[in-house]
């Protein structure tokens, strides 16, 4: 090699050298250097907006970190398609920030169709939980070869025709009998006691620094609601005969001190309609895979009203919940600010709206609205 090619290469490896030097040493450097700055001015992006914060500038903070060593045993589920992925995020968000960064409880992920990577990507980024996706076996989802098609058809038509919300929605059906007896079945749910529903776009308003499934295994509840109101009647006309005929049949599963109260002005012979809101529901699985909710679903199940009518799995759970427990068991948690578009209960007391620091309006609450059965359930007390 001839001395002129030696100098230039020596010269050549020293820039490099003292390039890559500043590139780590100087941020700034580095920045107007990097090969994603240079290639910007062809792209148009500003490379100004992604300089990174320094350190310093991040003070130290415990609040992320898990403050509790008592858990029960328990996860969050929810029910979602891919697409529901935005309204998913936001509503991990809210609980988190509410309420699990300190409980850290599991979530479990349930569709009838695989997740896609980026649904898990996204909501995977969102708690240090554990996260599982399943996929529902699909005789846990369709409809049954022994519904009448031709039957359900016209059910839908009728119901489309009559304005009723889904009312024209196979794919709502499968969601609600899925609701109604499936999600509690599901392999991945199997190792839970305890569950709390959570849907896509829903918000928690409160902080929530209790456990409530530790207050509900300490104090022997089985279910929990914030939101109670009546029922489309469009879309259960024959549910109440068949729940008649069901406690005809089978006595024994009527619980002592029951809440027939919330559900009937007549002792039972009509239904009023009212329910518990159950896109928000925490609940004891062992209940609805006892004997009596396990019968109760089979028997609803055969009637076809799923399919025939439009049988919601509000309805189901809420009628079973006041039926088959005493009404002592089941718990109203005014603590929970909670919305589902478009109602909200914002807790009634006080003292908790300010100390947990509501975004919720008390005005605007739920419970006193002509809609609530909250009255309803109120006046078993
Ligand atoms: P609404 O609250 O009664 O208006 O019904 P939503 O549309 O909110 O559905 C209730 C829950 O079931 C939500 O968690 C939805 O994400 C979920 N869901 C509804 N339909 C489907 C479906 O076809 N597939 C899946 N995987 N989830 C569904
Ligand atoms: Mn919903």
């Amino acid at each position: 090699m001839n001395m002129t090619l030696r100098y230039i290469l020596a010269v050549f490896g020293a820039v490099i050298t003292i390039h890559y030097v500043l590139s780590f040493t100087h941020t700034e450097y580095g920045r107007a250097t990097s090969l994603s700055h240079l290639t910007s001015h062809f792209t148009g992006v500003n490379p100004v907006d992604i300089t990174p914060i320094p350190d310093r500038y991040f003070p130290p903070f415990s609040n992320d970190t898990l403050s509790v060593d008592r858990r029960a045993n328990a996860t969050f589920v929810i029910l979602a398609r891919n697409s529901d992925i935005d309204g998913t995020v936001r509503s991990i968000r809210e609980i988190e920030d509410r309420f699990n960064r300190r409980f850290r409880y599991p979530y479990v992920f349930l569709n009838e169709e695989p997740f896609s990577d980026d649904f898990k990507k996204r909501v995977s980024v969102l708690s240090a939980a554990k996260m599982e996706f399943g996929t529902i076996p699909k005789e846990h989802w369709y409809q049954p070869s022994s519904i009448d098609e031709g039957k359900a058809e016209a059910g839908r038509n009728r119901m489309v025709e009559q304005g009723i919300i889904y009312g024209g929605s196979v794919s709502y059906r499968n969601m609600c009998r899925f609701n109604s007896g499936f999600f509690f079945r599901h392999p991945l749910m199997e190792k839970y006691r305890w569950y709390w529903r959570i849907e896509p776009d829903v918000h928690f308003h409160c902080d929530i620094k209790f456990d409530p499934f530790i207050f509900m295994e300490e104090n022997h509840k089985v279910y929990a609601f914030t939101i109670a109101m009546y029922e489309f009647e469009k879309t259960i006309p024959t549910l109440w005969g068949h729940v008649k005929d069901f406690i005809k049949l089978h006595p024994q599963y009527l619980a002592k001190d029951n809440a027939m109260g919330f559900l009937s002005e007549t002792g039972g012979d009509t239904y009023n309609l009212c329910h518990f809101w159950s896109n928000f529901e925490i609940a004891d699985m062992s209940f609805w895979r006892g004997e009596a909710y396990t019968k109760f679903f089979e028997y609803l199940d055969q009637q076809g009203g799923f399919y025939y009518e439009r049988w919601g799995d509000a309805p189901v759970h809420s009628i079973a919940a006041a039926l088959f427990a005493p009404s002592n068991q089941i718990q109203f948690f005014d603590q929970i600010g909670y919305e589902h578009n478009p109602y909200t209960h914002c807790p009634r007391d006080e003292n908790t709206w300010k100390e947990e620091k509501c975004t919720c309006d008390p005005k605007r609450n739920f419970d006193y609205d002509g809609y609530s059965c909250m009255s309803k359930w109120d006046r078993l007390w």
